[in-house]
């Protein structure tokens, strides 16, 4: 049977279903969980949306955004489906979801990298996004894409593409994307709540990480540091600084982006590496614990950002066999990152 076929067998005739996502979720991945919940409102299955940490604010405009639940210690009765989504490997739902009982595991996702943990796997590396899916979903359970779903569906799609700008931007998610237009999604709408309703804030936290950069034009690689205090001095949730990864490689020149971001719980480190797919970063980042696809990779280091950049930029050299004439801090207190686990 093909995913979609056994994705829907599982699904179809669930009565209570709870529905996660990755930890930081993005655009795609919150827009995913309120499409699967659009597709089975009208299966009368009662549906949890649950994450483990809160979503972007920028997002509070997609229809439903109410039904997603941020996990806060509740107890909650067995259920008998869970739905993961967008999502690469169980342990990146976070840690709640050893605190539910579940029964099937459904998991829905598009990285190259998944681990396919679930008992129904559907993983499709060649779809955008995880909304790609969900409208094959959709359209194989036969429901009538109305304009709340188009707006969901056409979220996921555009964040994902970085705009319809990254090289997963196919022929099918621009008919995918005209289609929900026509379905009611409004893309001048989405954009203006995704990219011009930025607080003041945010927009000088991104000059100042732009002021940060650390730019080597020699071996075109640039890094960034997003630290905790740089996010409280602009008023500007973490969460919500998210989106500023795509700055390092958008610099002329540069291959590959790396973002370090300091936690919220001190002596953990995300590390996020950006590039157009070569250097294909889902391997850099596989080395260290982490997955993602080609371009667009990550982990997360037991160590404090200072130290994480420290022993992460010199590997970065090293495995690369990148050259620079002028050493960087980072590079002249090499030692390396042996042992980094995510
Ligand atoms: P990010 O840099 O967090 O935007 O993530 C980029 C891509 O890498 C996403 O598609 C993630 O699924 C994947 N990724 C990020 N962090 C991790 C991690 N700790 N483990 C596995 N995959 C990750
Ligand atoms: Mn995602
Ligand atoms: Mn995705």
């Amino acid at each position: 049977m093909h995913g979609v076929e056994r994705v829907w067998e599982a699904l179809r005739g669930a009565r209570r279903l709870l529905v996660s996502t990755h930890l930081n979720p993005d655009g795609d991945a919150i827009s995913s969980e309120l499409a699967l919940d659009w597709i089975l409102r009208s299966s009368g299955a009662e549906i949890s949306i649950v994450n483990q940490s809160p979503y972007p604010d920028p997002y509070r405009f997609l229809p439903g955004i109410e039904r997603i639940h941020l996990y806060n210690g509740d107890s909650y009765a067995p259920f008998p489906v869970l739905v993961a989504l967008d999502c690469g490997r169980k342990n990146r739902l976070g840690d709640f979801v050893g605190r539910i009982e579940c029964g099937t595991v459904v998991n829905i996702d598009h990285h190259i990298s998944n681990d396919q943990f679930g008992d129904v796997n559907w993983i499709d590396p060649k779809a955008s996004s995880t909304g790609e899916l969900l409208l094959e979903l959709a359209d194989h359970a036969g429901v009538p894409i109305g304009p709340e779903l188009a707006t969901c569906l056409y979220t996921g799609i555009l964040t994902d593409t970085g705009n319809f700008t990254f090289a997963n931007t196919s022929p099918r998610c621009h008919r995918h994307a005209s289609r929900l237009i026509e379905c009611g999604a409004d893309p001048a709408e989405i954009s203006r709540y995704l990219y011009r309703s930025r607080s003041v804030g945010k927009l000088r936290l991104q000059a100042r990480l732009i002021t940060e950069l650390h730019v080597d034009e020699e071996a075109s690689l640039a890094w960034a540091t997003l630290t905790r205090e740089m996010c409280d001095d602009a008023g500007v949730s973490i969460t919500d600084a998210l989106d500023l990864v795509t700055i390092p490689l958008s610099v002329d020149g540069v291959d590959l982006g790396i973002l370090f971001r300091e936690f919220d719980e001190p002596g953990k480190t995300k590390v996020s590496f950006r590039s157009e797919g070569d250097p294909d970063v889902s391997i850099l980042a596989r080395e260290l614990g982490g997955g993602g696809h080609p371009s667009a990779a990550g982990c997360t280091l037991e160590m404090e950002t200072d130290d994480a950049v420290a022993a992460v930029v010199p590997w970065v050299y090293d495995r690369l066999g990148r050259r620079s004439r002028k050493p960087t801090l980072a590079m002249l207190r090499m030692r390396h990152p042996k042992g980094l686990e995510a």
